[in-house]
């Protein structure tokens, strides 16, 4: 019997497909690595349905891999072994809104706009908020970060419960719904980032936060990227607590200026955002903020920035992914995610910055600055093995030096497939053969999305 019809026997016919197309639309996720198809690709309805796949799956060791909106950029949900795609997307309900307690519980294929569109009718939102629109299965399997975790954290900070199918098909339940938890090993956190390699998530209740009614945002341009970055430093040694806070740099600026309308000076940038206080608390931040941009040369600082453009500015910075893949057009490309402790980011974005200008490479700069988070963009031809190379070099140098200065070689992208070669580096044997018999422990027959974040035989 073939995948296809032993899943037939399993689940309704609509939950399945092996047809070209939907295979090819489950092979690759936004990063350049290469596809590879599943044999089955699989819809389920329900828990019971991921269970039964589980069982099914693991008794023969077929690979399940869980997928979610594949906006992966490190590989994460490429079925690099094949087997089953379970796309989450059909598992897209609110299960309640607990509005009282600010938790909501959902199911993994709503995608958090989505649900945060909802939320806000009760005047409530989930602030980790990753450029694409992802599923919230996908948010919690990568621990997603974005622009507001400077002020309310990653995915992993505002999660509290979950419903896992574990390999064998079993279903257990972790945490609960009280903010305080103290109540044995923390399993909870241990799937969240563990990239659907220890256990597929149906189920999560999550943490929420108000709306908030005020909020003044400014734009900062500086001579060089150090002296944004420098900025930076101070402004959260300072204790200023922004909402948000990125840089630019003068090439991606160029690219939201072209593809966004706006007109901001080419240069490197800050975007500034301050929310929660009422409104004269704010105008004393931005008044400090703007004295530290002076004091480090900023060519103009625009502050006073309206409901309007502000909301311009945050689509253009979430659609700047898309705008670069078009200013680069049918170029491959590397975006590194390191991370490291705020007083050494300036030094480390402004090594990043001087040599991507001194090897001549095509990319920009984007950072979640006030986490010490930095995304560069390489862009290179697909058929220059050469350039390819030197391009790889310089993501490990970079990666490299994060870990050297007590960082990550990923702040929120994921392992996947590219960041494996820097496990060992960054976590040490020992910690990482904690890794490996935790995946075998919960993971026997290595089913669960097999050849991701740890390299295991
Ligand atoms: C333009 C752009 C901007 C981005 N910006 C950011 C950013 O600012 N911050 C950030 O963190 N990321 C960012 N990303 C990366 C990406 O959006 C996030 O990693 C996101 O969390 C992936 O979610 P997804 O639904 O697309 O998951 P997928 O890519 O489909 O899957 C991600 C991983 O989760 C696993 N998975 C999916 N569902 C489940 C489940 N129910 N149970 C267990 N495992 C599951 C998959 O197997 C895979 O390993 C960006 C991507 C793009 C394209």
């Amino acid at each position: 019997m073939t995948l296809l019809s032993d899943l037939q026997q399993i689940l309704p016919a609509d939950r399945l497909s092996a047809t070209q197309a939907d295979r090819a639309q489950h092979s690759k996720d936004q990063s350049a690595h290469h596809a590879v198809l599943p044999d089955v690709v699989v819809w389920p309805e329900s828990t019971a349905e991921v269970s039964a796949v589980l069982k099914y799956a693991n008794a023969r060791g077929v690979p399940v891999t869980a997928w979610g909106a594949g906006s992966s950029l490190e590989g994460n949900p490429i079925p690099v072994r094949g087997g089953i795609v379970l796309d989450f997307t059909r598992m897209n309900r609110i299960l309640a809104i607990h509005a009282a307690d600010f938790q909501v519980t959902v199911q993994p294929g709503l995608f958090y706009k989505d649900m945060n569109r909802e939320l806000a009718k009760h005047g409530l939102f989930f602030p980790p908020d990753p450029g694409a629109n992802a599923s919230l299965g996908g948010m919690l399997a990568n621990n997603a970060a974005g622009t507001r975790t400077v002020k309310y954290g990653a995915t992993r900070d505002n999660v509290l419960a979950l419903e896992v199918v574990l390999a064998s098909g079993e279903v257990i339940r972790t945490g609960s719904r009280s903010v305080k938890q103290s109540s044995g090993y923390d399993l909870t956190h241990l799937f969240v980032g563990s990239e659907g390699t220890l256990g597929l998530i149906t189920e999560a209740t999550l943490k929420l936060y108000p709306l908030p009614e005020h909020f003044s945002a400014a734009t900062a341009a500086f001579p060089t990227v150090k002296q944004a970055a420098d900025v930076v430093y101070e402004v959260i040694g300072a204790g200023l607590e922004p909402s948000a806070l990125e840089l630019l740099d003068a090439t991606a600026v160029e690219i939201i200026n072209a593809a966004s309308g706006f007109n901001l000076p080419v240069a490197p940038n800050l975007f500034l955002e301050f929310t929660g206080a009422g409104a004269t608390a704010l105008e004393e931040r931005m008044a400090a903020v703007a004295d530290i941009c002076r004091s480090h040369g900023c060519l103009s600082f625009r502050a006073g920035v309206g409901r309007d453009e502000r909301a311009r500015l945050w689509e253009a910075r979430h659609h700047a992914f898309e705008a670069h893949l078009r200013y680069f057009p049918g170029q491959d490309y590397i975006v590194t995610d390191f991370a490291v402790p705020i007083s050494q980011y300036p030094a480390l974005v402004a090594y990043a910055s001087d040599t991507m200008a001194q090897l001549g490479f095509k990319g920009s700069i984007i950072s979640h600055a006030g986490d010490g988070n930095a995304h560069v963009a390489v862009f290179y031809p697909p058929d220059d093995a050469a350039l390819y190379e030197r391009v790889q070099d310089f993501n490990a140098r970079l990666v490299r030096r994060a870990i050297e200065l007590g960082g990550t070689s990923t702040g929120e992208h994921g392992v996947g497939l590219g960041k494996q070669k820097f496990m060992e580096l960054e976590h040490g044997p020992g910690a990482l053969n904690v890794m490996r018999q935790i995946k075998r422990l919960l993971d026997p027959n290595n089913i669960l999305n097999p050849g991701k974040v740890l390299a295991l035989e």
